[in-house]
């Protein structure tokens, strides 16, 4: 995709702008974002469904951007499953081969069979959908698309009707069959485990602008700006208005929790900013024991995780949330020894634009 915009409502509605990605014949993408930030819309421009305003879009090369749906050779997955109720799940499947493909009738089946084990329907082909799980019922949609071998797959939250445990077992299955087909995915989501669980590459969306593009660890680790630190991690990271402060052996940041000497290099900048914000993941911040803490915390709830335990402290009238080990603290104490791993924490400019 090349610079594509899109807009509804005469121009007053700006659903994505200046989208570039670039998306390989190995690449499991997943466009995530909130509600309302262009993900659809971006999938749609790709499929042929939606025209964009701007820009072009390129299959194999060619230049696809005023090219119908069905001549993009991309097969959709949406979250309502659209299947035939009175017809057969082999029927349903087989269906885009009968309409379009020169194949004989036995070379269709063995399509449809092949594909039915590789998605562990194999013994349902002759029920009818309404006889199958919600869970069945969507493979029998990714049946569909795969028997017509498209260059892509576009998935529009297609596991979101579905309960947690079902989703999970289907992000795996999904994530297994596309490195098995060897064909690009497409995965729309809002939800930031189910992105981080399945996609290579992930394309993180805010108010129709990619935010980021980058791999689970790097969003997580490295991200280009506030939002996507907020918006991506559970719980959320921890963000806190800070000063940097310029010394003759460099930064000080401080903040209403703790003051923090920089050693690390900061952009240049920086120099002269003095509002910023600092910000770091749960993970990364640690009840210790030793007494050059950097700050102390009360404790005010901890959730138990299994392993771990998500930790919340008062810390100065800021909460700070934090990951430990399960029983590190109880829920009673106070003034608890708190440190930040120091090559792990962020500093944000005014705008949200990283600087450390
Ligand atoms: P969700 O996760 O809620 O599905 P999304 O990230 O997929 O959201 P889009 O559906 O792409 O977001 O919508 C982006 C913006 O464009 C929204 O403000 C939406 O209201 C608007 N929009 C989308 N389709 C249309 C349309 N056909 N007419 C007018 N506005 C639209």
């Amino acid at each position: 995709m090349e610079n594509v915009r899109k807009t509804f409502g005469g121009g007053e509605i700006v659903a994505c702008d200046d989208i570039n990605l670039e998306i390989q014949k190995e690449d499991f993408v997943v466009l995530l974002g909130p509600s309302g930030c262009g993900k659809t819309t971006t999938l749609r421009c790709l499929s042929g469904l939606e025209r964009p305003d701007e820009g072009h879009i390129f299959i194999e090369g060619v230049d696809m951007t005023g090219v119908k749906p069905k001549d993009r050779d991309l097969a959709f997955v949406f979250q309502s499953i659209a299947l035939f109720p009175h017809k057969s799940v082999r029927e349903n499947i087989r269906f885009g081969l009968d309409m379009s493909s020169e194949m004989s009738k036995s070379e269709k089946n063995e399509s449809v069979e092949d594909i039915a084990e590789m998605l562990g329907i194999e013994n349902m082909l002759d029920r009818k959908p309404s006889a199958l799980s919600g869970g069945q019922q969507q493979r029998v949609s990714l049946g569909r698309a795969m028997v017509m071998e498209p260059a892509a797959f576009l998935l529009d939250e297609p596991f979101s009707a579905l309960d947690a445990n079902l989703r999970k077992q289907m992000q795996t299955e999904v994530k297994e069959l596309q490195r098995r087909l060897e064909t690009p995915m497409v995965f729309v989501t809002h939800d930031q485990e189910e992105a981080m669980a399945i996609g290579d590459k992930i394309v993180v969306m805010n108010d129709g602008h990619v935010q980021q593009i980058g791999s689970p660890y790097a969003v997580f680790n490295e991200p280009a700006n506030q939002f996507v630190a907020d918006f991506i991690g559970s719980p959320s990271a921890n963000l806190f208005e800070s000063r940097l402060q310029q010394s003759s052996d460099g930064h000080t940041l401080e903040n209403d929790l703790f003051s923090l000497p920089i050693d690390r290099e900061l952009d240049s900048t920086a120099q002269s900013l003095d509002t910023v914000t600092f910000g770091i993941r749960p993970q990364y911040v640690n009840v210790t024991d030793t007494g050059d803490a950097l700050f102390t915390g009360d404790v005010t709830l901890v959730e138990p995780q299994g392993d771990r335990d998500t930790v919340y402290f008062d810390v100065n009238g800021h909460e700070l949330r934090t990951v430990v080990p399960q029983n590190t603290v109880t829920a009673e104490q106070n003034e608890v020894n708190l440190d930040i791993e120091r090559d792990k924490f962020w500093i944000f400019d005014r705008d949200g634009k990283r600087l450390l």
